[in-house]
Parts: structure tokens; sequence; C-alpha cells
């Protein structure tokens, strides 16, 4: 090979290697502590980045060059110093490792404001980027205020609520911001978190993080990312105990009207720490997973830990947050609202909606147990057993589950004694009637077992093939919250009768949900004047409240009661007779109301045949005298009798709208 060939060929090779991105060596940590420059106008403190000023920023940076992390979540107090930790991710992708970048905030505009007040001066500030974007005023720099355009990648800023932007190129690193603002659909394109994660989809060591504040409990999405996360936290050592803990707000205290002399407390010892002693214990804490770790690095961090300065009319920062509480507490829900966001990084618990009495007292319609509304279709049976009562409520059930609300009745007695038993049996079997005088008995009653469960089973044994089954509620199985109803029933109890387990929070989910909706439609509730639905009975059926609770990231509710004092036998009677209907399997409602309809009994001469039908009970309710309809087709005997029915079935017909 000569000589000129040599050269040509070496710089062949060194345009070549010049030209190829080059490989990280260095942690984002390292490099935000080897390039950045803190700007001016984003922070108080600027100058030359260091990790030592603000420790916990840097596990979380490196995160993003973690192998074992597949995603990064970031819930963090406002003034702890989250944008820069997402700032110094970017600048690393821009130049230590350049990728195809995109970095998405809840809306256009505010994707133009970072760009304008965050991107821009980092880039101006931090030489190592300053050389790598072209000034945007020159021409053909190739970048705008929503596109940056680097030797190896680029950087687009998009808005969650634009779905066109969400759509597109791969991009190997996804940075999305303020998660809990994103809209709930991009367009009509989905959760634009997924959208955005799947444009990372085809590179293996994509970077993804997410950063937001919380916002409501049960719809907080950073909440629910950290619930699946490692949920790692942020200890410190107690200066005279040593012991370590996570810093919480009720351990700041101050005395009565003085919060310029608040400590914050050692949840072991009682030490009151000044504020000194807190920023020392801060920079001096460190991370600690409090789940398992599953790929996804999540780093919770309240307000309590920051090492920013303190405002100006403030003794110190413990002063200054507890100030800061109290104008909170006095601006009402809505600034209380925003200091748990903002300041703790907890969501934000909203009052569940109470449903009021007086809306359901108020909206009660006009018919009885024998001028039911056409629309009732099939019926079921809730019963309660108390220790000196029992109580039953009928209910009807039509097309699109709507409700109506047939009759709630309470027997008084002791159910050790068989009298109160007869009075139930004797009501379970009697007739209903509609306006149009379709007769409709119960097709299956539901009886709470959870007390007196001998005499229950006792009771409904003999009775199985009626439809009356035993049944006990359950809230929670484990970690699990049960289905409405499982695929067959249990026979796990001494006598070994097949009994239900009814899941309870499935069922008032749904009840609750509905309640709200104003009648009539799919799945609203009627309730009657009088027959059992007094103010007493809607007191009890709206005793509970429902809460939101969180298990591994999924949110579920819970059903508390308010008042131990009030009953609430009213609900449990629904939840059961929700449960029966269930039990009867997938109903064909358009097929049901047809034969409904083919079952109205025909003009009153030819009555005593339908008559002989009837069982004795039955004939002390009926129905009374009213305008004849057209007469119907004759029907049968056959068509009159109760139709056969699978026992036992799995799916969700009752499904709760959540
Ligand atoms: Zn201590």
């Amino acid at each position: 090979m000569n000589k000129a060939s040599t050269e040509a060929h070496r710089a062949f090779w060194r345009g070549m290697i010049a030209a190829m991105p080059p490989i990280p060596a260095l942690s984002v940590s390292e490099w935000a502590e080897t390039h950045r420059v803190l700007s001016r106008e984003s922070t108080a403190e600027h100058g030359r980045f260091s990790c030592d000023r603000v420790p916990y920023q840097r596990a979380a940076m490196d995160d993003a060059t973690d192998p074992a992390v597949s995603q990064s979540i970031y819930a963090w107090a406002a003034q702890t110093g989250k944008s820069e930790t997402l700032n110094n991710v970017l600048g690393f992708f821009m130049h230590a490792d350049p990728a195809a970048i995109l970095m998405v905030q809840p809306t256009v505009d505010l994707a133009e404001a970072y760009s304008k007040e965050r991107i821009a001066p980092m880039i101006r500030d931090t030489p190592a980027l300053r050389k790598l974007v072209r000034d945007p005023r020159a021409r053909d720099s190739g970048n705008t205020l929503l596109s940056k355009v680097f030797p190896g990648g680029n950087l687009a800023l998009i808005g969650a609520n634009a779905p066109s932007g969400l759509a597109g190129r791969p991009r190997r690193v996804i940075l999305l911001d303020e998660v809990d603002r994103f809209p709930v659909s991009a367009g009509t394109e989905g959760d634009p978190c997924a959208l955005a994660d799947r444009r990372a989809e085809s590179f293996p060591n994509s970077v993804k993080v997410k950063t937001s504040t919380p916002t409501v409990k049960g719809r907080s999405r950073i909440w629910s990312l950290l619930e699946g996360s490692d949920f790692q936290k942020w200890f410190c050592a107690c200066p005279a105990c040593g012991h370590q803990q996570v810093w919480e707000w009720a351990q700041i205290r101050w005395p009565k009207d003085k919060p310029e002399d608040a400590r914050l407390h050692c949840a072991k010892c009682d030490h009151g720490l000044t504020d000194e002693e807190r920023i020392e214990s801060v920079r001096t804490g460190e991370w600690r997973a409090t789940k398992p770790f599953i790929g996804i690095r999540g780093r919770w961090l309240n307000g309590i830990n920051t090492l920013f300065r303190h405002h100006k009319g403030y003794r110190n920062r413990l002063h200054q947050m507890a100030a800061e509480f109290l104008q909170a507490k006095e601006g009402g829900a809505q600034t209380m609202r925003v200091w748990t966001n903002t300041f703790l990084a907890e969501p934000y618990e909203e009052e569940a909606e109470a449903i009021p009495v007086s809306s359901l007292a108020s909206r009660v319609e006009d018919y009885s147990p024998e001028t039911l509304p056409s629309g009732v279709l099939q019926l079921v049976a809730g019963v309660d057993v108390q220790n000196n009562r029992i109580e039953a409520t009928v209910w009807g059930f039509g097309i699109e589950e709507e409700s109506w609300a047939v009759e709630h009745k309470v027997f008084d007695g002791d159910p050790e004694q068989d009298e109160i038993w007869q009075a139930l049996d004797s009501y379970l079997v009697r007739t209903f009637a509609r306006e149009d005088r379709c007769e409709l008995k119960i097709e299956r009653a539901f009886i709470d077992m959870g007390f007196k469960s001998k005499r229950v089973l006792a009771f409904c044994y003999p009775r199985l093939v009626r439809g009356v089954y035993p049944c006990r509620g359950l809230n929670r199985v484990g970690t699990a919250i049960p289905p409405l109803l499982p695929t067959k029933p249990s026979r796990n109890n001494r006598a070994r009768i097949p009994h239900w387990n009814v899941g309870v929070t499935v069922a008032k989910t749904a009840i609750y949900d509905r309640l709200t909706i104003p009648p009539p439609g799919p799945r609203t509730i009627h309730f009657p004047e009088g027959y059992g639905f007094d103010e007493g009975y809607f007191r009890q059926l709206t005793s509970e409240r429902r809460r939101t609770r969180y298990s591994y990231g999924q949110a579920y509710f819970v059903f508390e009661k308010d008042n131990n004092a009030v009953r609430n036998e009213a609900l449990d009677a629904f939840v059961y007779a929700v449960a029966a209907l269930e039990s009867l399997g997938r109903v064909n409602w358009g097929k049901l109301a047809e034969v409904r309809r083919a079952s109205i009994p025909p003009a009153p001469e030819r009555e005593p045949e339908a008559e002989q039908a009837k069982t004795a009970e039955a004939a002390l309710a009926t129905a009374p005298e009213s305008p004849k309809p057209t007469p119907p087709p004759a029907i049968t005997a056959q068509q009159l009798a109760p139709r056969p029915r699978p026992m036992f079935r799995p799916r969700n017909l009752f499904r709760p709208m959540l």
C-alpha cells in the first residue's frame, strides 16, 4: 500500500470515528457535574451544577442510564429540583449519548413555554450544548421552539393534548412532564402516556421518564405509576438518636400562633430538629425502596426535603412551611388541595360525593307492588337477617338493568322462632303485578347467612329449587376484590348446602354509581312512594361512603360507614338482590319482555283458568281492576310456568361503572 492511499485510509477512518456518536462513558450525574451550568432565570443558585447541593438528584438522574431500569417515575414536591433533574437527563441525551428525544408537556402552550423558559437558557448557558444546537434565528438552523436538531439526534417537544404529535417516528428517549395534567385521552387516540411509550417500543435501550406532582386520589396517573414501582423514599437520620425515617408533615409542630418556632420532630425520640438540623439530615439522607423492584424505579419526595433557601420574610424554611400550611388551610379545600399536591406530593383525597337523602326522597314515583311499570321484567329479593327482625327488599329489573324498587318489608320477630320465617316464606311466594296486569313472582331470593347462619341454611335448603339461596357478603379476599359472584356457589359451610359468596364492593360500586343518575334510562333506579321506601330507608341506603384505596397501583373502592349508629340493612338487602339477579345468568331482556307481554292474563271472564295456577298465598294479592288492555293472544299454562334456568354461570352482568 502506498503512502497516499494509507493517508486516505486513515483519513477515512478518522472521519468515520468523528461521525460516530460518542460512546456514553459518563453517567447522567457525572455529565451534569462536568458540563451543566444552571441558568440565572431558572434557579436562584445559578452556576455550575453540583449534586452535593441537592444530593437526592444524583440517583434520580442516574436511573436514566441504569440498564436495570425500564422506566423512571418522579413524584416530587415543588421546590425540590425536579425540573433541573429532568433537564440534566435531556442535556445528557443531546450531548453524551445523542438520541431522538420526545418531550411531552400537558399542552402545546406549556411545551412552548418550557422550551422558552427552561431549555433555551440551559442550551445558552451550558457550553457543551451551545456548540451542538444552532441559534434558531440563524437561517436553516433546523431549530424552532418545538424542535431542536443536534448531531446524532433531535428533540421534539409536543403537547399531550395534540394527538398528531404523539404518533410518528420511533424515539429512544421519552420524557413526560406533569403527566397528571395530561388529558385522559389525546383526541380520540387514547391515553397519551401509552401513545408516547409506544414510540420507544423498538429500542431495547429506550429511556422513559415520567414526572408529576400528584393530583386527585384515584385518578392520579403518577401515583398509580408510583404504586407499581419500587417506591423509593428519602430516608433521613435524626441527629439526636440516629433513627432513619421519612420526614412527614405530622412531624412538623409549632406553638399555637407561633409558626416561626416550628420544629421537625423525630418520630422515635421526639427531638425537635431546627431548620439547620433538618437541612443536614436531608443532605445526608439516602434513597430506600419500600416495595420490590420490578424494573420500574419510582422516587417520591415531599417538600420537607427542600434544600432551597427560604423566602424573604421568613425566619427559616420550617417557618415558611408552617406559614404556608396555615395560609392554605385558611383558603379552604381548594388551596389545601394545591398544598397537598405540590408540597406533600400526595394525591388529594376528594371527599366522596355523598348522595343526599333528599335527592332520593324527592324523586319517588307513583307506582305500587300491584301496578308496577311495564318495564319491570324480572323480580328478585335480597334479605337481611338481624337479631330481632328480617328485612327484605323486592327489586324489579328490566332492559339495560334499569331497576325498580318494589317493596321494602320488615318482619319483626326473633329469627330463632319459626313464625318470622313462615311470614317471610309467604311473602317470597306472593304475586306482584304490573299496571298492564302482567303477574310477576320473585324468581330468586338471596338471604344473608352472616348472622344466624344455621337458621338461614335450614330455611333455604328445602327452598333451593325455588331459587331461595343463602349468601354471604365478602369485602376482600386477601388483596383481591372478589367478583360480584363466583362462577359457582360455595359449599363451605357445616351443612354443605350451596351458598353464594357475594362481592360486596363491586355491588355497592354499581349501586352508588347508579343512584346518582336520575331515572328513567339504562341502569337507573326508580323508587315508589311508600311501600317501605321512606326517609329512614334512604338514609340507610346512603349510609356508606366510597373511598379510594390502592393495591399495587390499582385504585379500588372501599365502602365505610360515616356513622356507625346508622343501620345499613337497606343497602345490604339491595346488594343481595343485585347478586340474586346476577345468579340468574345472562338475561335476554328483549325476549323476556315478549314472554311477559304474552303472559298478561286475558279478559277477566277467562280469569278462573289462570287462577288455578296460583298458590293460595298469591291468591290473597289479586291485581286491582284496571282498564282492560286489548286482549292479548291466549296463553298456555306452559308459558306461565317458570322457565328452567341455568343454576350457575360466570360473567359480570351487573358491571360497576368504574
Ligand atoms: Zn430521634
